[in-house]
């Protein structure tokens, strides 16, 4: 391997277990979120760059899956990745410092997502050679079996909320199943990842196996999408760009698996455990500052407990502490200017159309004034229909409203056009079940809620939260193409 790498000099693409230059000769400043300064710089990739890792990726794979990774067996791709899973855990500090600094999440929450990231390379890694076909009854004299085969070369365009949870869950189920993988980071916060990519050819992942190419989404990750060499993409990150990805994907015909956030309800009826209930909604919303796709955005309650919820909600809400991400207070900044911006401007409207403010929390003194800090807001009585209940604000502002009835949840949990999580509050276990058959989303959570959370479970959206599943043993499938081998023996 080349050259050396240091947070604050990361100015290369790692292509074929090698740092290599931008071909453009540019570079893009890395700002931290705390302090709302540049501190690091990477690689401004293009469609060249991208060619490059393709490439690599492709020769690492080989023409008919013999290359020097494609060769690999299934046991020994899953030993790779846990020691991969291993090396994570030992760099997990500097990992989770990375990721703490990149993103403005508090170091607790980058401490767990470095574990995240671990666990996913051990869960990967002890499925993989567990991925088999079936054989089925056909006709007389023939045996037919099928193969789940890798696709080849996976490109993974990664979004800045989580970098490396999401590159786990997509990376590392790609590799498990035996792709090549090209990555286009978000050019906000992937200094982690090139790290962790450092690791993995530390290792022993072969050349080519892992690449990633860093730099803007006009540029490099719309090159990935467009490039014929790449035969699944997984994208996580707004509805608007994945449907641009999806578009560039269709022209070669490229399945694509796209996870678009959502606006998620937790459904409170009025028999539900409050003491249960209050921690996990205010947690679910002010989880990385509410910059998460599974945040719990919307609270529905049933109109007999609706003010003691808002008041209790309100009451650990207004206790939040908001500062830099390595004094690890309860919340950080927002990713950047203008994702702040994006959130006052959705309070203006709040304030314009009279939606009360039912609580707020409080960035600390000392926060510098640079940095992109947001208190944890409460809205109460939001209009299902309002664009503060509709829209993902992708910040720490939940927007609360009563319900009549168990008709009337349903029809307000399903009234906008996400479906992503849902959350069902109640001691009545058949309600509990009727209402989580009915919600319209990709998973549903009956007394608990885990935003991001779950590994195993297979996870993804309906609706305009996106298609096709991550996580959980579900993902392998959606790495790999079934081929049926029909043989007529007599
Ligand atoms: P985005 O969708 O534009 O960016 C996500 C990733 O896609 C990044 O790596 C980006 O570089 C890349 N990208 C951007 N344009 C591209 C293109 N034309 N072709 C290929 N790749 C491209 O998201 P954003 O602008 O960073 O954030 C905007 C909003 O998206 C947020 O406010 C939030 O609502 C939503 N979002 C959702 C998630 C999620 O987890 N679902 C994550 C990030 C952002």
């Amino acid at each position: 391997m080349d050259g050396g790498w240091t947070p604050t000099e990361g100015r290369h693409h790692f292509i074929g277990n090698r740092w290599i230059a931008a071909q453009s000769g540019q570079s893009i400043d890395v700002v931290d979120p705390s302090f709302g300064a540049p501190f690091a710089k990477i690689a401004r990739g293009n469609a060249a760059d991208i060619d490059a890792a393709v490439r690599a990726a492709r020769n690492a794979f080989g023409e008919f899956g013999n290359g020097d990774w494609g060769r690999f067996t299934a046991t020994e791709r899953g030993r790779l990745l846990l020691r991969l899973s291993a090396r994570v855990t030992a760099q997990a500090e500097e990992l989770a410092r990375l990721e703490s600094r990149t993103t403005g999440k508090p170091l607790k929450q980058g401490r767990a997502d470095a574990g995240a990231l671990a666990r996913y390379f051990e869960y990967y890694g002890g499925a993989a050679d567990k991925l088999h076909g079936e054989t089925m009854p056909y006709s007389t004299g023939m045996t037919v079996l099928t193969i789940r085969e890798p696709h080849g070369v996976t490109g993974h365009i990664i979004p800045w909320n989580y970098p490396m949870q999401i590159f786990g869950r997509s990376v590392g189920a790609a590799l498990a199943a035996g792709n090549a993988c090209v990555v286009k980071p978000a050019e906000d916060a992937c200094l982690s990842l090139l790290r962790v990519a450092e690791l993995a050819a530390e290792v022993g992942f072969p050349d080519g196996a892992l690449n990633i190419v860093t730099g803007y989404g006009n540029e490099a990750g719309a090159a990935l999408a467009a490039h014929g060499g790449i035969d699944h993409i997984s994208f996580t990150g707004s509805p608007v760009t994945g449907t641009a990805v999806a578009q560039a994907a269709a022209k070669h015909h490229c399945p694509v698996t796209l996870e678009l956030g959502g606006k998620s309800p937790q459904i409170v009826f009025a028999d539900a455990n409050l003491d249960e209930v209050v921690p996990v909604v205010v947690n679910a919303i002010v989880q990385n500052a509410g910059q998460t796709c599974s945040a719990g955005s919307r609270l529905l309650a049933e109109r007999a407990n609706y003010e003691e919820l808002v008041a209790r909600v309100g009451d650990v809400m207004s206790r939040l502490k908001v500062g830099p991400a390595l004094a690890d207070l309860d919340v950080g900044p927002l990713i950047r200017r203008s994702q702040l911006q994006r959130v006052w401007d959705y309070l203006s409207q709040a304030q314009v159309d009279r939606i009360p403010v039912a609580a707020q929390g409080h960035v600390v003194e000392d926060a510098p004034q640079t940095g992109f800090f947001q208190a944890p807001t409460l809205l109460r009585d939001v209009p299902p229909t309002h664009k503060l209940a509709q829209e993902e604000i992708f910040g720490p502002v939940l927007a609360a409203m009563p319900f009549d009835s168990e008709d009337d949840a349903l029809r307000i949990a399903n009234g906008t056009l996400y479906g992503l999580v849902a959350g069902v509050w109640t001691r009545d276990g058949a309600r509990a079940l009727r209402v989580a058959r009915k919600v319209r989303s990709g998973q549903v959570f009956i007394n608990n809620y885990g935003a991001g959370g779950g590994i195993e479970l297979p996870f993804g959206g309906v609706k305009s939260s996106g298609y096709g599943r991550e996580k959980g043993f579900e993902a392998l499938l959606g790495f790999t193409t079934l081929k049926t081998i029909a043989i007529r023996h007599g």
